[in-house]
């Protein structure tokens, strides 16, 4: 993160899309935290179901107990994921659910010598070692390589044109057809990017292709919607808008809009049929707690009832339009990419210089001194980006303070690159 934890403000507490520091400093949460706090900081019908389901029981393990948050909130996933899953595998993270998409997809091809996934580059799937070794993430890989390798073989696929930082359908089939089909055991992808390539997004005919290429050749697909899922796009899920229905849909993040620790794996009717996919990938100690799920679930009913998910595409909209007048007076930033309110900005940078100090860095910190929270992005020179993305509930009013705020913090880090 930004330069030492130890020169962070402290937090103090947040409302709507407002942080304030113990200084009473008021910073606008331009990216939600970390992408995550899709609804906002401090929604009462959250509080209040965190605080009804505390009182009845926090913990009980899913092994000893069904739970009524956890079955109604499968109930609603599954309803809002739509035809063609049957079941959802909890977690505490959007890593442990990709862990858990990998291990899923290794046991359904367990004894057939499938070993192969194939993801993109740039690409980020969490930070635990199955989730990690299908990122294609070169700094967040660094003095892990030993860890890494012994997982699955991993292919990527990386853009062939200078100016697309993601693969077409034609580089991901390059390299799909140089392996032998009988051993792929899935393709990953995030439908747009977040952490790795600032809202670069996969158009919808790459999406079809790759579900094309997984059913001729026996591959599941994985959806990493992490930072995707749940209305942030504008839609539902970032893979919507496509019609295809991938075979893991891996979620976290705004599940439970960070209130509580939580993800979701949900598994394709085709993934392990016959089997319980939560009992084959076994999970971790916390995972479909009654707490978490109570907060995912209120949070949910939040996004349905509010309609925040068309409120995404409306603002969305907005903000891109004001972003689009901000790159056009700034010489090294790119016109916003990406979908909804996942929005992200390439930053232009000679790699020497990046080396050094990259700007999207300098940016986030001269936002921070601005009263403003955005977020970095990007593996390399080539790559690196700034995410405007704040909650969904943002008003237009508040989108005009971020804007100002974003543009005071670029124009000063644009002094301090030419010094
Ligand atoms: N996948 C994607 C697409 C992500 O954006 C992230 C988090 N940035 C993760 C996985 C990992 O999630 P977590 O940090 O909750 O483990």
């Amino acid at each position: 993160m930004m330069a030492g934890a130890s020169t962070l403000p402290m937090v103090d507490r947040a409302y709507g899309v407002m942080i304030v520091d113990t200084d009473g400093r008021e910073y606008v949460d331009g990216c939600s935290g970390t992408i995550c706090v899709n609804i906002g900081h401090g929604v009462s019908d959250v509080l209040e179901a965190i605080s009804a389901q505390s009182q009845l029981v926090t913990f009980a393990h899913r092994s000893q107990f069904r739970s009524q948050p956890v079955e109604d909130l499968t109930a609603m996933i599954l309803a809002i994921a739509g035809p063609g899953y049957r079941e959802v595998v909890y977690t505490n993270s959007g890593s442990e659910t990709m862990e858990t998409a990998v291990r899923l997809v290794m046991h359904h091809h367990a004894g057939t010598g499938r070993d192969i996934i194939v993801s993109q580059r740039p690409s980020y799937h969490g930070m635990t070692v199955g989730a990690l070794a299908v990122s294609g993430h070169p700094p967040r890989r660094r003095n892990l390589e030993a860890l890494l390798g012994g997982v699955a073989k991993l292919e990527q696929v990386s853009s062939s044109r200078d100016a697309e930082i993601l693969p077409s359908l034609e580089d991901w089939l390059l390299v799909l057809e140089r392996v032998d089909p009988a051993r792929i055991a899935a393709v990953v992808f995030e439908p747009v990017g977040g952490a790795a390539s600032g809202g670069a997004e996969m158009d919808v005919r790459t999406l079809r292709g790759l579900r094309e290429f997984c059913d001729s050749v026996g591959a599941l697909l994985i959806a990493d919607e992490v930072m995707t899922g749940f209305g942030r796009t504008g839609e539902w899920f970032g893979v919507t808008k496509s019609g295809i229905t991938p075979d893991l849909v891996v979620t976290g993040k705004g599940l439970s809009g960070g209130y509580l620790p939580i993800g979701a794996c949900i598994v394709g009717e085709r993934v392990l049929s016959g089997a319980s996919a939560a009992d084959v990938s076994m999970g971790h100690t916390m995972s479909g707690n009654p707490l978490a799920a109570a907060a995912a679930l209120a949070v949910l009913k939040y996004t349905r009832d509010q309609r925040l998910v068309s409120r995404a595409r409306e603002v969305g909209t907005f903000l891109r339009g004001e972003l689009e007048l901000v790159a056009e007076s700034v010489p090294f930033l790119q016109p916003p990419r990406g979908r909804g309110l996942l929005l992200g900005m390439g930053i232009e940078q000679n790699p020497v210089d990046f080396a050094t100090t990259p700007l999207n860095r300098r940016i986030v910190e001269a936002a921070l001194r601005n009263g403003l929270l955005v977020y970095p992005s990007g593996v390399d020179a080539r790559t690196q980006s700034v995410m405007v993305c704040p909650p969904l509930t943002i008003r237009d009013r508040e989108v005009e303070m971020l804007i100002a705020r974003f543009t005071r913090a670029v124009s000063q880090s644009f002094v301090a690159e030419r010094v």
